[in-house]
C-alpha cells in the first residue's frame, strides 16, 4: 500500500511502472529492472520524494531529467547524482536562485490552499527559497542513443530538444513506452522564456519528427504534464502544424499572460503551445505584425 502525502499523488500503473504526481500539475515516473529502479524527472522538491520511493522498492535509483525546468529538476536536491544532457544543467543553475525558488514556493502554498490547508503549516517555503541545487549536485551527461541496463529492462535516450535545448526523452522499446518530458503533452508546451532556455521551433520540429521514425516502437507516451498515456497522434498533430499550418494560422492566435511570461497561444487539434513573436518570427524568418483587438 503506497500512501500519498500532502504533495504526491502516486498511481501503481505496471508492475514496472508507477506514476508520482506532484502538486496535481507535474507528472514524474518510477521504472522498476531487476537489478535498479530509474526515477524519470523529480517533480518541484515540495516534499522529500525519497520514503514513498522507498515505499515501492529497495533497488538502487538513478535519478534522470528529460530536462531543467525547476517543475522537473527541484526535486533531484534529495538526489545528489542526476543524469541529464549537458546543456540542461545550465538550465538548471539558470533557474537555481532564490527568486526563482520563492515563485515556486508560491505555487506549492497556492497547491496546499485548494487541496490541503492544514498543511500549510507543515510546508516551509522560506526554507524551500533558500536552497540550493548547485551545493548538492553532481552532473552526469547523457549520449543520445545511450541505453541504461535496468536488469531486464533497457532505456533509451533520444535527444529532442526543443522546449529545452538539452531535452531528452527516454524509451522502452519492449513495452513500447515513450517518456516524454514536456515535448509532447497534453498540455501547452512553453516556448516563450528567453532564447537561452526555449530553442527554436524548428529545433522542436526536427524531434517531433525523430519521434515519428521511431513509430513501430511507441504505443503510450508519458509525458510530463495533462493526461497521460497520449498516443503518437499527439506527434502528428506538432508536425502537422509546424509544416504549414501554424504557418497559415498564426494571425488568429490568442495573446495570454501568465506569471511566467507572456504571448500567444496556439491551439491546433491536440497541440497547445504557448509562444512568444520572437520565436515565431525566427521560425517564420519574417515580422509578425498583429492588430490586437
Ligand atoms: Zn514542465
Amino acid at each position: 500500500m503506497i500512501n500519498s502525502t500532502d504533495f504526491f499523488k502516486v498511481q501503481k500503473l505496471d508492475d514496472d511502472l508507477y506514476v508520482i504526481t506532484e502538486a496535481g500539475f507535474v507528472h514524474f515516473y518510477l521504472i522498476l529492472g531487476q537489478k535498479k529502479a530509474v526515477l524519470i524527472d523529480a517533480g518541484c522538491g515540495f516534499e522529500d520524494i525519497r520514503p514513498i520511493i522507498r515505499s515501492i522498492t529497495d533497488l538502487p535509483v538513478m535519478l534522470i531529467l528529460t530536462h531543467g525546468d525547476p517543475d522537473h529538476s527541484y526535486g533531484s536536491q534529495y538526489f545528489g547524482d542526476v543524469w541529464l544532457y549537458q546543456p540542461d544543467y545550465g538550465q538548471i543553475m539558470g533557474f537555481d536562485t532564490k527568486h526563482e525558488r520563492q515563485f515556486m514556493a508560491g505555487l506549492g502554498v497556492n497547491f496546499l490552499k485548494e487541496n490541503n490547508p492544514k498543511a500549510i503549516e507543515r510546508f516551509d517555503s522560506n526554507a524551500f527559497a533558500e536552497k540550493s541545487l548547485l551545493r548538492v549536485l553532481t552532473p552526469h551527461f547523457l549520449k543520445d542513443g545511450e541505453l541504461f541496463d535496468l536488469g531486464g529492462k533497457t532505456l533509451e535516450v533520444i535527444f529532442t530538444p526543443g522546449h529545452s535545448y538539452g531535452h531528452i526523452m527516454l524509451l522502452d522499446r519492449v513495452k513500447k513506452r515513450l517518456f516524454s518530458g514536456d515535448m509532447i503533452c497534453d498540455f501547452p508546451i512553453i516556448f516563450f522564456f528567453e532564447s537561452d532556455r526555449n530553442g527554436p521551433f524548428s529545433m522542436a520540429l526536427d524531434s517531433w519528427k525523430k519521434i515519428k521514425q521511431l513509430e513501430k516502437d511507441i504505443n503510450d507516451i508519458y509525458s510530463g504534464h495533462g493526461q497521460i498515456p497520449i498516443t503518437m497522434d499527439y506527434v502528428d498533430a506538432y508536425i502537422e502544424c509546424f509544416s504549414g499550418e501554424i504557418q497559415q494560422n498564426y494571425l488568429k492566435d490568442k495573446p495570454f499572460s501568465t506569471p511566467l511570461g507572456r504571448g500567444y497561444q496556439h491551439i491546433y487539434k491536440t497541440v497547445n503551445i504557448q509562444y512568444s513573436d520572437k520565436r515565431l518570427e525566427e521560425f517564420l524568418g519574417h515580422k509578425v505584425e498583429r492588430v490586437d483587438l
